[in-house]
C-alpha cells in the first residue's frame, strides 16, 4: 500500500476561549497573527481504538508539524511500533537528530561519537564496493584500447 501523502492536516490553533467558554482553536480571529498560537496536526487512524483522529499541538512552525505528522504515519505504516525497513543505525540517527538540541554539547558529542562507531561497517563496506566497481571498467577499458599501447 503506498502512503498518502494527502493524509492528516496541519494548521495553527490556540487555547483562546469564546463566550461560550469553549476553545475557539483554528477559528480565533487572532491567528491572522502568525506569532499567535502554535502548530498542530490531527490525523484520522482507523487503529486508534478510542478515538480515531489523532491530535498534537504545541509545535512552534509548520514543518515541526508535518514531520510529527509524516512520522506517525509511518508508525501506522509499520504497523504502530516501528518501522522494521528502517536500521538500527537509521532509527538512531533520527533519535540523535530529534535529540541533540536538546542535550549538553558533551552529550551530543558522545552520542556522536557512538553513532559514528556503529554506522561505520556498512560506510566502509559500501566504500569498497564502490573502489571494486571503479577499478574493474578502467583495467578493462585500457586492456581493450590497443592504441594506447603505442
Ligand atoms: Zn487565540
Amino acid at each position: 500500500m503506498r502512503p498518502n501523502p494527502h493524509r492528516g492536516r496541519v494548521y495553527r490553533r490556540c487555547a483562546c476561549r469564546g463566550a461560550d467558554g469553549k476553545q475557539l482553536g483554528a477559528r480565533c480571529p487572532k491567528l491572522t497573527n502568525a506569532r499567535h498560537g502554535t502548530w498542530t496536526y490531527a490525523v484520522d487512524l482507523p487503529t486508534l481504538d478510542r478515538s480515531k483522529t489523532m491530535r498534537r499541538g504545541g509545535f512552534s512552525t509548520k514543518a515541526e508539524a508535518s514531520a510529527a505528522l509524516t512520522n506517525v504515519l509511518q508508525y501506522e505504516r509499520a504497523g504502530v511500533s516501528i518501522d522494521d525497513a528502517e536500521t538500527v543505525a537509521d532509527y538512531l540517527h533520527r533519535w540523535f537528530e530529534a535529540k541533540a538540541p536538546t542535550r549538553k554539547p558533551n552529550t551530543v558529542n558522545r552520542y556522536r561519537a557512538y553513532l559514528t562507531t556503529i554506522s561505520s561497517p556498512r560506510s566502509a563496506r559500501s566504500a569498497s564496493r564502490a573502489s571494486t566497481t571503479s577499478t574493474s571498467p578502467s583495467s578493462s577499458a585500457a586492456s581493450s584500447t590497443p592504441g594506447a599501447a603505442w
